[in-house]
């Protein structure tokens, strides 16, 4: 690491703080410029030594040495503009996936603008979808939550799918991965079939044949009485059922019992759960898993390209099995690194918590790094700058609280 651009940095975050700099700042700043974590204690020293120089500087000879030497770090991607995609000349289909359990903050306002502006870039078709086939964990207003934000975020040009409405569908696709051998039902306990894994072993399930598994299908479908025992149970009761009982059977994918990545073993596609859901109520009780729902949309909405978290890789290569057994061609696919943004609060649970005890007034409080927040302050264009700012790129960064918003201010008013 060249002490020209540790002095950059130090310049840099110097300004944002009125004139003495962090090194834990700097050295997050650096992380991005490749510094390895072994390296830290190494570079410290130094770190520190040229914070004592410049902080002897008054603010403005700072911004003056920082003015020759700024072109050394990697804010000249600001001008480099988005990279081109492949095969995106006639337009793109791309999509984000939030998931229910908040509105959208920072984050994920970051990850989502970066389709978005490909989508304006090449036109096409832009879809936020509505991730609820879980009745557990959702968080009821987010439906309403994530279709404001989307709105002001994208313009009124997203459409907005709501997976749990879109049922029938996933059934019929679990039916037709059965049909063609490809899926079964799996009556092992969770231990059970782990064990199984573990060993490269087939369960005993695994030979039913395609009759057989239709039938057990119909099993895990087959609705009990939906009567709730007493207002107030969130649970269906299961009495004087003919199927399967929660937790009984899972529709499995039949990948590779001896698949070298563990995950990949004959992963679930759909279980019982029989929660009472928010949006649909008492209506289904077998529910898909992502990697079954999301495939099944990707293929019905005919995405061209994706662009998620890299958190998320395991998932797309369970999605494109799925892909491949219906003779189905995957989306152009790229990962984005996490925006670790020091000092910022970004779990919705959290969020949800403090607003409930009154910390906060809403999710549009002042102190929440939230889209309905920051709406009052910033321009949609701001997040898109800033998405397009960071690029493709797989690597983590890390990016202190303040500078963070310092560029994001700066975004605004171009
Ligand atoms: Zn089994």
């Amino acid at each position: 690491m060249n002490e020209k651009k540790i002095k950059a940095y130090v310049l840099k975050n110097s300004i944002a703080y009125n004139g003495k700099a962090n090194p834990g700042a700097v050295v997050s700043s650096l992380f991005n410029e490749g510094l390895e974590k072994s390296k830290v204690k190494e570079i410290m020293p130094k770190i520190k030594k040229i914070i004592e120089k410049v902080s002897k500087l008054n603010l403005d000879k700072q911004k003056k040495e920082f003015e020759k030497i700024k072109e050394i770090i990697s804010e000249r991607k600001v001008r480099e503009g988005l990279s081109e995609l492949p095969n995106a000349e006639k337009g793109v289909v791309m999509r984000i996936a939030p998931s229910p359990s908040g509105a959208m903050h920072v984050g994920h306002a970051l990850t989502a603008s970066i389709s978005y502006v490909y989508v304006k870039k090449y036109g096409g078709k832009f879809y936020v979808r509505i991730e609820d086939t879980n009745p557990e964990n959702i968080y009821e207003p987010a439906y309403d939550l994530l279709k404001k934000d989307s709105d002001w975020l994208f313009e009124k040009k997203a459409k907005i799918v709501i997976q749990s409405d879109r049922m029938e569908i996933y059934y019929k696709y679990a039916k037709k991965l059965i049909s063609v051998g490809k899926a079964y039902v799996c009556t092992c306990s969770g231990d059970e079939f782990r064990e199984f894994s573990k060993q490269k072993k087939d369960c005993q399930c695994r030979s039913f044949n395609v009759k057989e598994n239709l039938e057990r299908w119909k099993k895990m479908l087959d609705t009990p009485p939906l009567a709730y025992p007493d207002k107030s149970s969130k649970k269906i009761s299961t009495k004087g059922k003919k199927g399967f009982g929660e937790g009984e059977a899972v529709l499995r994918f039949k990948s590779d019992m001896t698949h070298k990545n563990p995950a990949m073993r004959d992963f679930p596609l759909a279980r019982i759960n029989l929660t009472k859901h928010p949006r649909q109520g008492k209506k289904y009780r077998v529910w898909p898993l992502m990697n079954l729902s999301v495939a099944v949309d990707d293929i019905e909405q005919k995405m061209t390209h994706i662009i998620r978290a890299k958190e998320h890789r395991d998932n797309a290569q369970r999605q494109e099995m799925i892909f491949k057994v219906l003779g189905k061609k995957y989306p152009w696919a790229a990962y984005l690194g996490k925006w670790h943004i020091k000092g910022l609060r970004l779990s919705a649970s959290g969020i949800t918590k403090g607003i409930k005890e009154g910390k906060y007034s809403g999710w549009d409080d002042a102190k929440l790094p939230t889209i309905q927040a920051l709406k009052k302050k910033y321009k949609p264009e701001a997040f898109w700058k800033m998405a397009e700012n960071r690029g493709l790129s797989e690597v983590d960064k890390v990016i202190d609280k303040k500078e963070f918003f310092v560029l994001l201010d700066k975004f605004n008013k171009i």
